[in-house]
């Protein structure tokens, strides 16, 4: 354990290096990084002495185990821990491929007993996690891109319209021309009219005057007629381009809840994941301390989960993952919330429900997977789970502060036997300071518990992955 926070604290604070030193995150630097660390090196290969001379262990043949001695194997099974954990927390932010490629690591993790292929295998994780940080840095690039041409967009749009805008101008400035134009030629038959004694000049004045007036006419007239079909193609252009702006941003807002859903979503469980429920839980303890809405916290872990991979393989364990996941999903009303915490830990949040109804809840999802049953090449595989309840109270202004509780009594539960629910209350923990003084005893459900048929998760037909 001493170990696997070593190694922890190693990979955080070389991971914080490359973040600082705002160096590119690589497979390839990520080795190298770690290869130079003194206390990496030590860590799994003390037997080397201080310089760490990795090159002349390398030389061994990797398909041959390793003849270590007591301390040599519990190294090795640290070494094999530490991988797994690091597959188990990436879990949650991994999907499709990547899942497969994880599936089949965490495998060879399982089955191998020597160092150099443990090291090996640590290499090849380093890649994966390389290749999913420049696949998120392709995805950004790709949004990226798509803005800065929705920018363009808009500003041809805008264009556009201060063109239309200046168009129209332009048509104010031909009439307002054209009648000045009328009004001069009034003014100057006015002014005949009133000069001119002799009729017959008058009489031809005017009729010059009225041919000048129609010619003025059929000139703004054909004018009109141009500028107005101009002015409906440039009409038709815009409400083209419009309908054509309308289309892309419906596609985008349809591209981005896709996203967003996907960004929430556990891609093994198709339950919410980790990042999902770090929001809802904010939200949640929010309404409480405002609108006073009342929720409690439910956390679940399978029972012997390693023993089902080991026995059955990796594929077979995230079958009854999945199972469960569905299982529990459907014992919950719509207004609860059920996400994936991570590897083999669900939690839910019972909106509106004290600690005592998410206590019969708690129990109600117990019973269920305990019925249910789950085979694998016709194998029965026993599947429990441990449950910890705990209600939001007035001090939880954090998500950490119900998180601690209710991890608590899932615990309590673990150590009472498994396939138990506990609920902390927090009035019975104050001052008492211990971890568990607060969890209340239920009675005990045993392990070996006649099941029924109902409801039945069931995947005999499944062939063996290996
Ligand atoms: P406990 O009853 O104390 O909870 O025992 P456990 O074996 O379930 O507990 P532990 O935390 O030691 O191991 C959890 C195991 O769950 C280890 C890991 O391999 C497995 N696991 C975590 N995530 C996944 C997953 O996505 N798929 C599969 N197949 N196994 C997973
Ligand atoms: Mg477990
Ligand atoms: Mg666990």
């Amino acid at each position: 354990m001493e170990l696997l926070e070593m190694l922890s604290d190693v990979l955080i604070d070389t991971l914080k290096g490359f973040s600082t030193e705002k160096r590119p995150l690589t497979s390839a630097t990520l080795k190298e990084a770690l290869e130079t660390r003194e206390e990496l090196i030590s860590l799994f290969y003390p037997t080397l002495g201080s310089n760490g001379n990795r090159k002349s262990r390398s030389a061994a043949s990797p398909s041959k185990p390793e003849s270590t001695g007591g301390s040599g194997t519990e190294l090795l099974e640290d070494f094999r821990k530490s991988l797994s954990t690091i597959l188990d927390n990436l879990a949650p932010v991994i999907s499709g491929e990547y899942e497969q490629r994880f599936s089949m690591l965490q495998q060879r993790i399982d089955e191998c007993n020597s160092s150099i292929l443990l090291s090996i295998l640590a290499e090849q994780i380093g890649k994966i996690v390389g290749e999913l940080m420049s696949d998120a840095v392709e995805r950004m690039q790709f949004s990226n891109n798509f803005l800065v041409e929705l920018g363009k967009d808009l500003f041809k749009i805008e264009e556009r319209l201060s063109s239309y805008q200046s168009y129209n101008k332009d048509t104010y400035q031909i009439s307002s021309d054209f009648n000045d134009d009328l009004s001069s030629h009034t003014n100057d038959v006015l002014y005949a009219v009133d000069s001119c004694s002799n009729l017959v000049n008058i009489q031809k004045l005017i009729i010059d005057k009225l041919d000048m007036i129609s010619k003025s006419i059929e000139t703004k007239r054909r004018s009109d007629e141009i500028r107005l079909h101009e002015a409906d193609t440039r009409i038709a252009e815009l409400q083209n381009n419009l309908k054509t702006y309308e289309v892309e941003i419906s596609q985008v807002k349809e591209r981005t809840e896709s996203l967003e859903k996907e960004v929430m979503l556990d891609e093994l469980t198709q339950i919410h994941n980790r990042r999902a429920y770090d929001l809802q839980i904010l939200n949640n303890i929010r309404r409480y301390h405002a609108h006073n809405e009342l929720f409690s916290l439910v956390l679940i872990d399978i029972d012997h989960f390693k023993n089902v991979n080991d026995t059955y393989g990796h594929k077979a364990g995230d079958r009854c993952l999945r199972e469960v996941a569905s299982l529990i999903k459907s014992s919950l009303r719509k207004s609860d919330f059920v996400a994936r915490y991570g590897g083999e830990e669900l939690i839910a949040i019972l909106n509106g429900s004290n600690a005592e109804n998410a206590q019969r809840t708690a129990e109600k999802i117990r019973n269920r997977i305990q019925k249910a049953r789950f085979f694998f090449q016709n194998e029965e595989i026993p599947i429990t789970i441990s449950l910890g309840v705990t209600e939001i109270t007035p001090s939880d202004t954090e998500p950490e502060n119900p998180f601690i509780r209710v991890d608590k009594a899932m615990y309590q539960a673990k150590k009472e036997g498994r396939n138990l629910v506990r609920v902390y209350r927090e009035a019975l923990a104050t001052g008492s300071g211990a971890a568990t003084e607060g969890v209340v005893q239920e009675a005990g459900f045993p392990l070996a518990v006649a099941r029924t048929d109902l409801p039945r998760a069931d995947f005999h037909s499944e062939k063996s992955p290996y």
